[in-house]
């Protein structure tokens, strides 16, 4: 069988196989990235709008709690070698201006997502790595010399080093279509099953769907199991959608949803902007006195400043069992009660998640547990680097996934490059 032999050969032209391919060539390493599709970067061109939210304006220790205990921790040494602010420095060597936005986010100052690939891409080439477009791997086995990889064309390839960065199965159009999860299993090594995440939720009650169309800002949502446990919490916006409801606040919180899919879940939304209990009821109560006879839609917009849609309005009051024209001054102590708790905790029931079509990542893939977090080496499999979204990490809208994805890419670069001793 005839054979080519790289010295490292990435699978996956994506953020992190960009990064990474980088990285080796700039240390010296003859590398081959192999790609399946026809261009690469395809996900960073769609992402964030197509203005690609490419990082974080949190430190390192802020961006890496944001991914879990486990994952904080699997990221540690991967945040301290490339926190947020120099995945910016880099951008800016490579002529990308980058910009602060609300929520914490990096954009290219030019909103364009195609800069960022493009300079990611020209980055890899200048430093001398060589790629191969329409070039998708088939397998990977384990070679006396190293790794064997057989591509879908052209001559297998043997190599010491091999990393596989390539991604999740969300948007499948994009080509991350989950192959690598069938290898790393043939290699024994344990998966956390993928399932979508931050992705739009479905609802089976119609009042939801009928308030498409209406964001609240700065939500405090909380998803809650069939018993009313915790399973999540964030503040951010939500968006009520023709299937149920989107927007960060809900999208950061659907794992928990894609987990157990078809369980009993609830999103309890908070559109008081966290005022207390006994705040609102001091509130409502002294509307009451003072302009008894305002209609309670009229006192939570105008004297509380909650600016809820009418529509919304009409569903809280549902939900708190109140007429649509109901008067402050009529309402008892436990409708007042009832009230509150509505506005402090819309309940909308939850279904499912809209799928892997529609998720921005991938939750779950390669444990952690199996992976040595200073080098992205799996462990006792000599020479072979998981990076990007195939390891079971993932983190909430807002550049945290590139970030993640950067992060993990340099840790294997480095790690290689000291390896192949060509640092
Ligand atoms: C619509 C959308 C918007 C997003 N917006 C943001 C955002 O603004 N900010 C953010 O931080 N994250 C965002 N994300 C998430 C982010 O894009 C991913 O987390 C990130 O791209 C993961 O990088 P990766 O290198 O692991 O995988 P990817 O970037 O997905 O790259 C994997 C590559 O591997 C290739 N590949 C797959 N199988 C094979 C094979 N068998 N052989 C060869 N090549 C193969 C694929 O074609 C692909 O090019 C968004 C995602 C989506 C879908």
């Amino acid at each position: 069988m005839r054979v080519e032999r790289h010295e490292a050969v990435v699978v996956g032209a994506g953020a992190s196989g960009l990064w990474a391919a980088a990285r080796l060539a700039e240390a010296g390493i003859d590398v081959l990235v192999l790609e399946k599709t026809a261009r690469c970067g395809t996900k960073i061109l769609a992402s964030g709008g197509s203005h690609c939210n490419l990082t974080t304006t949190l430190d390192a220790e802020a961006a890496g709690a944001l991914f879990g205990k486990a994952g904080a921790r699997f990221l540690r040494h991967g945040l301290r070698l490339l926190p947020p602010e120099k995945v910016r420095e880099r951008f800016h060597e490579l002529g990308v201006e980058t910009v602060e936005a609300p929520l914490e986010k990096i954009f290219p100052t030019s909103g364009r997502a195609r800069d960022v690939r493009d300079a990611l891409s020209g980055w890899m080439l200048r430093a001398g790595a060589k790629l191969r477009l329409e070039c998708g791997v088939r397998s990977v086995e384990r070679h006396a010399e190293g790794w064997l990889i057989a591509p879908e064309r052209g001559a297998a390839l043997v190599t010491q080093a091999l990393v596989l960065a390539l991604g999740g199965r969300s948007y499948e159009r994009t080509g991350t279509t989950g192959d690598a999860y069938a290898w790393l299993a043939a290699l024994d090594l344990p998966l956390v099953e993928p399932v979508p995440a931050l992705v739009p939720l479905t609802s089976p009650a119609a009042w939801v769907r009928e308030l498409s169309g209406i964001a609240v800002q700065g939500a405090h949502a909380r998803m809650l199991d069939a018993a009313g446990r915790q399973l999540g919490e964030r503040t951010r916006p939500v968006l009520f959608t023709h299937q149920g409801i989107s927007g960060p606040g809900a999208m950061d919180l659907s794992e928990h949803v894609a987990r157990r899919s078809g369980a009993a879940r609830v999103l309890s939304i908070d559109l008081t902007h966290d005022l207390s209990v006994e705040m609102l009821q001091q509130r409502l109560t002294r509307a009451a006195q003072e302009s008894g006879s305002g209609g309670v839609a009229r006192v939570l917009n105008q004297e509380l400043q909650l600016e809820l849609p009418r529509r919304l309005l009409e569903a809280v009051l549902a939900q708190a069992g109140l007429a649509p024209d109901a008067r402050v001054a009529q309402l008892a102590r436990d409708k007042r009660q009832r009230l509150v708790a509505a506005l402090q905790g819309l309940a909308v029931p939850v279904e499912d998640t809209r799928g892997f079509d529609w998720a921005e990542v991938t939750a779950g893939g390669l444990a952690l547990a199996a992976v040595d977090p200073g080098s992205m080496e799996i462990k006792g499999r000599p020479g072979l680097h998981v990076i990007g979204e195939l390891l079971d990490l993932q983190g909430p809208i807002g550049g945290l996934n590139f970030q993640a994805a950067f992060a993990t890419a340099q840790v294997a670069a480095s790690a290689l490059a000291k390896r192949l001793r060509k640092a």
